[in-house]
């Protein structure tokens, strides 16, 4: 763990003239959620459930599970907490779940799809969320990785409802869900976009190669359109919520981009709370949404960067 002290934040995520912007934290643990909690954030936007399953052969059973997703709530009671459900496969394989013969994993069985591959895992896993949930204060989401249908993510939907979670929502990390995002919106209740598989899919660029970082890179103006082609899905369909929950949401000047296309909340490591909240507080809305539209307009991911940080000289 690192030990150098926090930068402050005061647990406030808001634009130059009001407006809000929930600051929230990507968190992997109980003891990562005390310190994200400690660290001021405002909930949490993404919690990797993969930490309960990771290093196993077998799955956890439902009190190993339910202790687990507990201690994260406990940490955030009174909160959002949004549960990403398990993603297993692809840069995240696990013993007893992935099929390690598979040629292409990212576009293999993985997130929302192993539900089809391997029966019961997703439904035991809502099961011990429902029953964590039930026994603390936080307000708890539950969201499903690398949905790619409006149909999958109205079966996701039906799942949760099923298991007596309240909120049910959508990753958008593939760009058919971002393109769709209006109709997925309209089988569940919010979406959160991974922007680190949106980059990858959208791109063609394995997030794991080193080689291709210059295309998977959330700058590229192609991953900006699909994330405005999500808000305005969001838009179409009653203004339901949209948040980032990938890297990008870390970054300052992306964050200014992400709110002025129309994302709601922005979800992020602890340490880029207050970076991020700083320069937010600079802008205002016009502000943020003239940046948007320089950076949707650029030709490279560099070209985006560079117009937009020019106008945010605090950042220098
Ligand atoms: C993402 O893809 O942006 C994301 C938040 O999920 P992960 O990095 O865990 O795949
Ligand atoms: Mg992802």
């Amino acid at each position: 763990a690192n030990r150098e002290p926090l930068p402050d934040f005061d647990g406030n995520g808001m634009l130059a003239d009001g407006h809000l912007v929930p600051l929230l934290a990507n968190v992997g643990s109980g003891t990562d959620a005390q310190a994200a909690a400690a660290a001021g954030a405002q909930g949490v936007g993404l919690l990797r459930t993969e930490f309960c399953f990771l290093g196993r052969d077998a799955e956890p059973t439902h009190q190993e599970q339910v202790a687990a997703y507990g201690a994260v709530f406990e940490a955030f009671a009174g909160k959002k907490v949004v549960v990403r459900t398990l993603d297993a496969g692809a840069d995240k394989p696990l013993p007893f779940l992935t099929d390690t013969t598979e040629p292409n994993p990212a576009l293999g069985v993985r997130g929302y799809r192993t539900d089809a591959a391997s029966p019961g895992v997703l439904s035991r896993q809502l099961a011990a969320i429902a029953q964590a949930a039930g026994e603390h204060q936080a307000e708890v989401w539950t969201m499903a990785p690398m949905i790619s249908t409006p149909a999958e993510a109205g079966a996701f939907a039906a799942m949760v409802a099923e298991a007596g979670l309240p909120t049910g929502g959508a990753m958008i990390e593939v760009p058919s869900a971002a393109v769709l995002a209006g109709g997925i919106l309209s089988r569940c209740d919010f979406v959160s976009l991974g922007t680190n598989d949106l980059t990858q899919y959208t791109m063609a660029a394995d997030r794991q190669l080193g080689a291709m970082a210059e295309l998977n890179d959330p700058w590229q103006p192609a991953v900006l359109h699909l994330i405005k082609a999500t808000s305005e899905g969001a838009r179409s369909a009653g203004g339901k919520p949209v948040g980032v929950c990938g890297e990008a949401a870390a970054d300052p000047a992306l964050a200014v981009v992400l709110v002025g296309l129309g994302v709601n909340t922005l979800s992020m490591n602890k340490r880029a709370l207050s970076p991020v909240a700083a320069v937010l507080r600079t802008v205002d809305l016009p502000a943020a949404r003239r940046l948007a539209a320089l950076a949707l307009d650029a030709d490279s991911a560099s070209e985006a960067r560079r117009l937009v940080r020019a106008e945010l000289p605090e950042l220098d």
